[in-house]
């Protein structure tokens, strides 16, 4: 039985590594290429999974070659697939992913295909999944609506939420005041607070500003700088731990999958900040997004 349940979307990652990200009429030779997993909430369960979390994916993929490979990652990592559909007049997503070699850092197209088209009904057929999870965890990366009623419906029946969105955009109150935790980047977070964060100062302010939008708790991650927390009474500032990164496509998913297994661990905020830092900055030193997620072996005891 799961305790944690991640609705999002499956894409293939096409990377293609060079030493830069090429600009609009550049061509570059690069050094290599992988096809992998990716999309936000299939790189969470991942990560989940690898530190052994019981996890289920609720999402929608095509009857194609790469929706075999979402089924195929899926049970290798053993993760719960029952609450997937499978459509045959639909496509599986596809994420092109130019990353600089040098500094890990990626600009991405993502095509997410058939979970652009589930519905509120299709979300129902497995909602009971979601009800009887300890933790829940959506990204923003299927309809709208279809969030916003998973994350009511989980709040509804005393789920912990998480919401960690792809590229900033607006969202409405009700979104806010159905998020326990909030994890933005500093991109993200400038988008909502109009502050732009360089220090702990500033990210400070930002996190009051979330708060005040209804948020319980905010996190916003700082990249290779680390991350901020404030939940209003506490704050906790925790630096990146010191890798090499070469990839740092998908380091958010694996902060968050981290800390919603910490959490399901009953560990306190700290030691479960500390542990989904850990994750996140392992992950870069891999290429690729599901497939650079680490196991629980590969961490520093808590
Ligand atoms: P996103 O992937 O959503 O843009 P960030 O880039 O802020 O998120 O990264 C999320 C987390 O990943 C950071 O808070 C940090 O823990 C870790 N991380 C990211 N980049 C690095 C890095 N270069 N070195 C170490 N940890 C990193």
């Amino acid at each position: 039985m799961s305790n944690i349940s991640v609705l999002g979307i499956f894409v293939a990652d096409i990377s293609f590594s060079g030493n830069k990200i090429p600009s609009a009429g550049e061509t570059i030779l690069g050094n290599n290429y992988n096809i992998g997993p990716g999309g936000k909430g299939c790189n969470q369960a991942i990560a989940i999974a690898r530190l052994g979390g019981k996890v289920n994916f609720i999402s929608k993929i095509g009857k194609d070659d790469y929706g075999q490979l979402a089924l195929n990652t899926l049970n290798q990592n053993n993760i719960d697939t029952s609450t997937i559909i499978q459509s045959s007049s639909h496509q599986t997503g596809v994420a092109g992913i130019m990353v600089d070699k040098q500094t890990g850092k990626n600009a991405i197209n993502v095509i997410t295909g058939a979970p652009s088209t589930l519905t509120i009904d299709e979300l129902n057929k497995n909602i009971d999944k979601i009800k009887n999870s300890k933790i829940f965890l959506t990204q923003l990366e299927i309809p709208k609506e279809v969030t916003l009623h998973s994350l009511k419906t989980a709040k509804e029946n005393k789920v912990l939420t998480f919401l960690k969105q792809d590229t900033a955009y607006e969202i409405s109150k009700e979104f806010f005041n159905n998020i326990d935790y909030f994890t933005p980047n500093e991109t993200e977070a400038e988008f909502y607070t109009g502050i732009k964060i360089t220090n702990e100062k500033e990210a400070k302010e930002a996190s009051i500003k979330l708060l005040n939008l209804g948020l319980k708790k905010v996190i916003i991650t700082l990249g290779e700088k680390g991350l901020f927390y404030s939940d209003g009474n506490e704050d906790i500032y925790l630096k990146a731990i010191p890798v090499k990164a070469i990839d740092t496509t998908g380091a958010g998913d694996a902060f968050n999958g981290g800390l919603a297994f910490a959490l399901s661990q009953n560990k306190s905020i700290k030691n479960a900040l500390n542990l989904a830092n850990q994750v996140a900055g392992l992950s870069t030193t891999k290429l690729g997004a599901g497939n650079s997620m680490p196991l629980l072996s590969n961490l520093d005891p808590i």
